[in-house]
């Protein structure tokens, strides 16, 4: 069977292609000759599935999608008191190349203007470090995040450096209120190759969703960013992430987000997800248009929100096969197989999620392509304690998907699974309390078990 997920994503990528406003940024050439028309979204579980649709192998340069790892990565390499001496966490709703300080500190705003971006790029490594190794140390960084090797694009790199003189004029600011230690002119260049390292979203959605996942790499499991600096990023993210409009997304989205001038917006969501869009033409405030009406959208479809707290709790799946045989239903000495999944917990998208790829994994295509399906699927959601609303909508469109050719009986003893009466499947999926009504229900009074075999 297949899985709705990539269909709901490709839904979101063509609600936002009739958007033509705004325009790639202008300031940097080889940005400017962006195809416009290059669309791409992927999400990326807690727990390492990814999904992605469009142009998502394209690469793009990161941009200040940077910023957040590398503020990371100098709290790791100075000590979060340390980087707060040099750089603030005050959101300043100034665009996000003005020459501006803290009034009383000295210190830029916020790590996500460039201003700030600049002095955290100078605390990477030793604060007199050359040039070569902080940006070799944020290169390596930053491609153990996405799981692959990562580099800069020369040509981006080179494009941006002849029109550098607003971020020189940060650079000689910086180093005029003593923020920076090293060569002022070393400093933006280092900064500028940071953003200039060459991405796609799939890379950008498991930098993210390691984030999203407290700092632990969602694919390889590795510890890669200490929790309490996770938090410190992801609040920097939701107040300043989106610089003047970080109010309106954060109150529209609620996702701490980074957007990128070349097009580029992550989302961090914690506990379940991180998610990346690219889209190049951008509005007058540098966020991409198209990436932005997509977050919107996953937002407000998949209950993406942070601040809607609806349930506190994890979800557990377990599936089996069960082999029945002996009941009136079924011809003599036939053997059955019966697929079980069972969802434990207060279920949101994530724990869904996790269900829709148990059902993949054992409702799967054999050799030939055929589907190689149970005679029945049981689902037991007698140890359920909620389904949020995306939840039960993913597990709904589960059922629908399945019942189309194979028997599906639902054990729901409380009503979590609220099936509309109007639901097209709602006369043949059928409804009892426990197992064993569920198992003369497939096989027929007197139906015994044979054998059970755990699948996980
Ligand atoms: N390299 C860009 C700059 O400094 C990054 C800005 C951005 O992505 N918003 O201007």
């Amino acid at each position: 069977m297949k899985s709705p997920i990539p269909d709901y994503l490709r839904n979101v990528l063509e609600k936002a292609r009739p958007l033509e406003g705004g325009e790639p940024a202008n300031y940097i050439d080889v940005l400017a000759d962006a195809d416009p028309s290059r669309m791409a979204v992927s999400l990326c579980t807690v727990d390492g599935s990814v999904y992605s649709v469009g142009d998502d192998e394209v690469e793009f340069s990161i941009q200040s999608i940077s910023k957040p790892f590398v503020y990371a990565l100098a709290i790791q390499d100075q000590g979060l008191e340390a980087v707060l001496e040099k750089v603030g966490v005050e959101p300043s709703g100034d665009a996000f190349n003005r020459l501006s300080l803290e009034a009383g500190t000295n210190r830029p705003m916020n790590p996500m203007i460039n201003a700030g971006a600049v002095a955290t790029h100078a605390l990477i490594a030793s604060p007199n470090g050359s040039v070569e190794k902080r940006v070799d140390r944020i290169v390596q960084a930053l491609s153990r995040l996405a799981g692959r090797q990562l580099h800069v694009d020369q040509e981006v790199y080179e494009a941006e450096l002849k029109d550098a003189n607003r971020n020189m004029g940060i650079g000689y600011m910086l180093k005029a209120a003593g923020m920076i230690a090293c060569d002022p002119q070393d400093a933006v260049r280092g900064y500028i190759a940071q953003c200039s390292i060459n991405v796609n979203v799939r890379d950008l959605a498991v930098m993210a969703a390691t984030l999203g996942n407290a700092g632990i790499h969602p694919v390889s499991g590795e510890r890669i960013i200490p929790q309490e600096s996770v938090r410190q990023v992801l609040s920097v993210m939701a107040t300043c992430g989106m610089y003047n409009s970080s109010g309106e997304w954060i109150s529209n989205v609620g996702i701490p987000a980074k957007s990128g001038v070349s097009g580029g917006i992550i989302g961090a969501l914690p506990g379940q997800l991180g998610l990346a869009v690219f889209s190049p033409r951008l509005d007058e405030r540098g966020n991409s248009v198209r990436g932005v009406a997509m977050c919107k959208k996953l937002s407000h479809d998949m209950g993406f929100h942070m601040m809607d707290m609806s349930q506190i709790g994890r979800a557990s799946v377990r599936s089996w096969t069960t082999t029945i045989a002996g009941g009136s239903k079924m011809p003599h000495a036939c053997e059955e197989q019966v697929a079980v999944f069972e969802l434990r917990g207060a279920v949101r998208f994530a724990g869904a999620e996790r269900l829709t790829r148990a059902i993949m994994r054992e409702i799967r295509p054999d050799e030939k392509g055929r589907e190689g399906r149970p005679c029945a699927v049981i689902f037991s959601f007698r140890h359920t304690y909620s389904l949020n609303d995306v939840a039960r909508r993913l597990i709904h469109e589960n059922i629908h998907r399945l019942a189309v050719d194979t028997n599906v009986v639902v054990i729901d003893p409380a009503g979590v699974l609220k099936l509309p009466e109007d639901d097209p499947m709602k006369p043949i999926v059928a409804v009892v309390q426990n197992e064993a009504e569920a198992r003369d229900y497939v096989g027929g009074i007197g139906c015994k078990i044979v054998s059970t075999a755990d699948d996980i």
